[in-house]
């Protein structure tokens, strides 16, 4: 029997998030690879061999599961959100070109899930409805110069610019410093949202300016949306703000 990894996107947070064709693969597999936390999220079914490890060790991680497959059997690896986006689907791919020549055999699937900048977005308005770009602020595998040249050519380029992994305990002022980066750029009044555990019980949104986006709190379960110059926010009585960015920029832009 041949083996199988299917690298599976979980979505942002419950169930109702998972993709009929994710249900399906993590049905069939007969192994579970993932950080721990990914994995209590799917109910396993008996007979299922669930192999939580911990979230730096992505290499390690699959490895272990590509082994597993190459023995033949079929293997699950799953992922927070879509695999795709700065997430496990890159790190098999890269263990595939470093390992042995029979990784490069194995039947691999690649299934998406919706990415947290997306499930962000859509509780906002349509922040997204033009050019944007995502940065990841963690510089644990990239300098912090890198970083700050990328936010500088992604706002002096008119882009909305998602922020994943903004701050951990480990990384407690890149944040800070990313926002006023932002602002050599971009007006004090450029609307900024913050969503923490979109999908999840504890979700919540807000939705502030540049130049108060430091005073606002964050973790690592919170994704940043910068809006553009053209982005806006329809404020609403008794309701949340719509933020959107209009799909035709505007001459002064163009
Ligand atoms: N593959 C994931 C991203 C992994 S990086 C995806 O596609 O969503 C981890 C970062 O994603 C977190 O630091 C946070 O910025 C963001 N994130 C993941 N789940 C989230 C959620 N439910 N709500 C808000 N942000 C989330």
């Amino acid at each position: 029997m041949s083996g199988r990894l299917t690298v599976v996107g979980l979505g942002p947070g419950d169930a109702r998030f998972l993709t009929p064709e994710a249900r399906e693969a993590l049905e069939q597999a007969e192994a579970l690879y993932g950080y721990g936390p990914y994995l209590d999220r799917v109910p396993s079914r008996e007979g299922q061999k669930c192999n939580p490890s911990g979230n730096r060790v992505e290499g390690t991680r699959a490895q272990d599961a590509l082994a597993h497959a190459a023995s033949g059997a079929h293997v699950a690896m799953v992922s927070g959100g879509d695999p795709g986006v700065f997430a496990m689907a890159a790190a098999v791919c890269g263990e595939i070109e470093e390992g042995p020549e029979a990784w490069r055999a194995l039947d691999v699937r690649i299934l998406p899930g919706i990415t947290a900048m997306l499930a962000v977005a859509a509780r906002a308005g349509a922040p997204l409805g033009h050019d944007f770009c995502a940065i990841s602020l963690s510089d644990n595998l990239k300098p912090w110069d890198l970083i700050e040249r990328r936010l500088d050519a992604a706002a002096a380029g008119g882009f909305v610019i998602a922020f994943y992994n903004p701050i951990s305990k480990a990384r407690p002022w890149q944040l800070g410093q990313a926002f006023a980066r932002l602002q050599r750029h971009l007006a004090a009044e450029t609307p900024v949202i913050f969503g923490r555990a979109v999908g999840r019980d504890d979700e919540s949104i807000a939705v502030t300016t540049l130049d108060k986006a430091a005073g606002t709190p964050a973790d690592m379960a919170t994704l940043i949306i910068v809006g553009s110059p053209e982005t806006r926010v329809i404020a609403r009585d008794g309701r949340a703000p719509l933020v959107y960015t209009p799909r035709m920029a505007s001459p002064v832009n163009a």
